[in-house]
């Protein structure tokens, strides 16, 4: 698409889609979206209100019982064509993830084919909510168990993954029947706001999925769980604001799933083939430039492949090339925010302060927008905030340890639990040292865990609940039991 620029997205909504309308907000309020690559704004979008908010939930509420009832295979094919129109119009919306959130084009693009794969998924687990039916112990009766829709469903997701984590619960949503109202992050809008459009086009009917952007969103969301209508929040986003929520949601007691935040090891033991460790930290470390919940955040590795896996890992982060997300050659884009680089930078500081030895970047490129340079700090020691918080960005913490047991030991002493990855050549180890790790998701020998047809969830504070496979429509749907006697 050469230089990119708004003008070539087709339809971009600006204004809030509400029961299959694009409105204004009710105070005509607009909030700015800004290319991190540059800081300049690059347009405006309505900023929803509570009221906004409400209208949202109001049209949830109307489309709700109409869309339960549609036959699951109709569900099934609107998805279907969602996955279709967003294949189709990959290339657009990658460049508008990539503009708006800054990522190198060909992680947008790997964002862009992972979200519509939900869409896809979602077509084909639609027609299987299956029920059970047994006979109780005693034979006395049959226990018959029916899925039914959980009821309207806020979804809350955030900026780094600007339309996969918004498939992900739109798919499964609507698989099983029940109308939805996004909040997207307000870094990101414009992604979630395309989303809505093509699902429109897609023949969702009016009020099925409703999409709000609101600066506001502690009170715009607050209002949505104390509204005895919405039944489940499903919330993306960091464990901080997780938390505030799961408070909130107690009020009406809303059925809740969490995806919070992550604090991945990544640990590479002696045996381990060191060329495919390589490979796969730099996609568990600089997929979306570090700025995953999944991403790699602490590097344990063996005392006798140390230096090797650290000299190699630096040399392949140096050689990364940095700039636009949107330029066709940038390996690595800008990170989302200026918070952002000042967070990466303190964390940095704080761990060269501790005693870090900075082997490759640990600065900002000097250039306009939020960078900040693929870097590689050996000797933390476990003190370190870095080791503590999540990073999101491009720092490879690395930290040497002698036996198995201490591996497990280090990579476990976190409040955190969402992936883990482990690299060995020994099959046995890495079963015992998967299972022994605190998290909801293992990558063994892989860099890479995330798939639509996958259960992906954390444990501890990572969160409740799965999102992917069959589970993640699971968490859409209520189990009835119906205790019978024929
Ligand atoms: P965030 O928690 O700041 O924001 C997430 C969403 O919540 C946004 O839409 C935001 O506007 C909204 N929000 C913020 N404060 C709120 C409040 N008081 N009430 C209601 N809504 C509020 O997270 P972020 O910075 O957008 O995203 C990064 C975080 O998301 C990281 O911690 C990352 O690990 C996590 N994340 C987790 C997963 C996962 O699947 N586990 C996936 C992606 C990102």
């Amino acid at each position: 698409m050469g230089d990119f620029t708004l003008d070539q997205i087709a339809d971009l909504p600006l204004d809030l889609l509400i029961g299959g309308k694009a409105v204004a907000a009710s105070d005509g309020g607009r909030f700015e979206v800004v290319d991190p690559a540059t800081g300049a704004v690059i347009t405006t979008v309505a900023d929803g209100t509570v009221d906004d908010a409400m209208a949202a939930v109001d049209a949830a509420d109307a489309a709700a019982d109409g869309w339960a009832a549609t036959a699951p295979r109709d569900r099934a094919e609107v998805l279907r064509r969602a996955f279709e129109l967003m294949s189709a119009r990959a290339d657009e919306l990658a460049h508008l993830i990539s503009l708006e959130n800054g990522k190198a084009l060909a992680d947008a693009r790997g964002e862009t084919a992972y979200a519509s794969e939900f869409f896809r998924w979602y077509a084909e687990e639609a027609v299987r909510a299956s029920g059970e039916l047994t006979t109780a112990p005693t034979g006395a009766n049959r226990i018959m168990v029916v899925r039914q829709p959980v009821g309207i469903a806020v979804l809350v997701t955030p900026w780094n993954f600007p339309a996969a984590m918004a498939t992900r619960k739109i798919g499964p949503a609507l698989a099983a029947g029940c109308t939805v109202v996004l909040k997207p992050a307000s870094d990101t809008p414009l992604t979630a706001l395309l989303m809505g459009r093509i699902l429109d086009d897609s023949g969702v009917p009016a009020g099925v999925v409703n999409v709000v952007p609101a600066r506001r969103s502690g009170a715009v969301v607050s209002a949505m769980l104390h509204d005895a209508r919405v039944r489940k929040l499903s919330f993306t986003g960091s464990t901080e604001v997780g938390r505030i929520l799961l408070k909130e949601a107690a009020d009406q007691v809303v059925n809740c799933s969490m995806e919070l935040g992550g604090n991945a090891p990544f640990l590479v033991f002696e045996d381990a083939d060191l060329d495919a460790a390589l490979e796969g930290a730099m996609v568990a470390k600089m997929r979306n430039g570090g700025e995953a919940c999944t991403a790699a955040n602490r590097f344990f590795v063996h005392a006798d492949v140390a230096e090797e896996f650290s000299s190699r890992l630096a040399k392949r982060m140096s050689a990364m090339r940095v700039g636009p997300g949107t330029a066709d050659d940038t390996q690595v884009g800008p990170l989302v925010n200026q918070e952002a680089v000042t967070k990466v930078t303190e964390l940095v500081k704080g761990a060269v302060d501790a005693g870090g030895q900075v082997v490759v970047g640990g600065t900002r490129p000097d250039r306009p927008g939020y960078y900040y340079e693929p870097t590689v700090l050996t000797d933390v020691p476990p003190s370190a905030p870095i080791l503590r918080e999540e990073i999101f960005g491009p720092v490879a913490p690395i930290v040497t340890f002698t036996d198995e047991a201490e591996a497990i030991r280090l990579a476990n002493d976190t409040e955190f639990g969402l992936v883990s990855y482990v690299y060995t050549g020994d099959l046995a180890r890495g079963l015992r040292v998967s299972e022994a790790m605190e998290s909801g998701m293992v990558g063994l020998n892989r860099g890479l865990v995330s798939d639509p047809a996958a259960p992906f969830g954390g444990t501890k504070q990572s969160g409740i609940g799965r999102e992917g496979g069959h589970e993640g429509m699971l968490d859409y749907l209520e189990s009835k039991y119906i205790a019978v006697t024929w």
